[in-house]
């Protein structure tokens, strides 16, 4: 008999975390820490080396809502989490769609937005295509944080000269004639941002707006520099019970026990 087999002959409520972000990570913990929960953990494999996670992980697409439900439902799970990143709104439209067919509730986990402060200096974009193209068309020297898969869309905007920093190696590197690229992974604090974004001279930045403390250094690096800062805004989300931290989804999973 394996772990799962024996949870479910127990009656261990099991709980499915959709993540690849900090706050996922700390609920695994907090969970692990917790018991009474057979918890696992799911990616979508993107990046070549994750932290480590207290909490058994797969790893890959299940495919598309059909294939969640499925799992959902094969695995006998008892709660969905959607703890995966703001942008990742195709994953939290399935895990909603998904949830609901299989009759499994489901809360997601989301932190709030960054809201402009006085001194940002803010230029709102609806998608990574139109940030790069509100840099205008006058070269700049541009800090990009985006995901390795989203800095394709750069390349309709040679002029500029970019520093792109990502987790994992651009690769193959972009088609521009002035890109740069650090590999690093956050927490970035604001004094190594502020120097960063003075070494190398930079005069705007891209950024999602991803909310968090985790990389929020480079945003108030900017405002205290006088840096424009291309926001992309965040996408629509599916229409589900949310909570901003870990402690609201443990609250939940104590209601949801409670009411079973
Ligand atoms: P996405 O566009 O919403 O999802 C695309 C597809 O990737 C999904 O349809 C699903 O494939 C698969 N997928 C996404 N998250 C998954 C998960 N946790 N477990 C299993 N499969 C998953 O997602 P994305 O923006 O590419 O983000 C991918 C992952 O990176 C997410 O886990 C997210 O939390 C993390 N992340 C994203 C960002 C960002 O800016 N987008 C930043 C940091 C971390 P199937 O349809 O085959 O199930």
């Amino acid at each position: 008999m394996n772990a799962s087999d024996k949870s479910r002959e127990a009656g261990v409520p099991r709980l499915l975390i959709l993540g690849g972000t900090n706050e996922a990570r700390d609920l695994a913990a907090r969970l692990a820490a917790r018991g009474g929960f057979a918890v696992s953990l799911s990616l979508a494999g993107r990046t070549r080396n994750p932290l480590p996670v207290e909490a058994p992980t797969r790893s890959g697409g299940f495919g598309g809502v059909e294939g969640l439900e499925a799992y959902l439902k094969t695995e006998g799970i008892d709660a969905v989490i959607d703890a995966t990143h703001p942008f990742a709104a195709t994953m939290s439209h399935n895990a909603a769609e998904a949830a609901r067919r299989a009759g499994v509730p489901l809360i997601a986990l989301l932190r709030p937005a960054w809201q402009r402060q006085p001194g940002d200096l803010w230029t709102q974009a609806t998608d990574i295509a139109e940030a790069v193209e509100k840099l205008g068309p006058a070269p700049r020297r541009v800090l990009v944080a985006l995901g390795r898969n989203e800095v394709r869309a750069l390349e309709a905007a040679p002029q500029h000269a970019y520093l792109v920093r990502s987790i994992d190696p651009v690769d193959p590197p972009l088609a521009l004639p002035q890109a740069r690229y650090i590999e690093a992974r956050g927490p970035f604090p604001e004094a190594d941002e502020h120097a960063l974004l003075k070494t190398h001279r930079i005069d705007a930045l891209l950024s999602k707006n991803s909310g968090g403390e985790a990389t929020y250094g480079k945003i108030k690096a900017a405002r205290a520099l006088g840096i424009e800062v291309i926001m992309v805004t965040r996408p629509p989300r599916p229409e589900v019970e949310t909570v901003d931290s870990v402690d609201g989804v443990l609250d939940w999973l104590e209601t949801l026990s409670r009411t079973s």
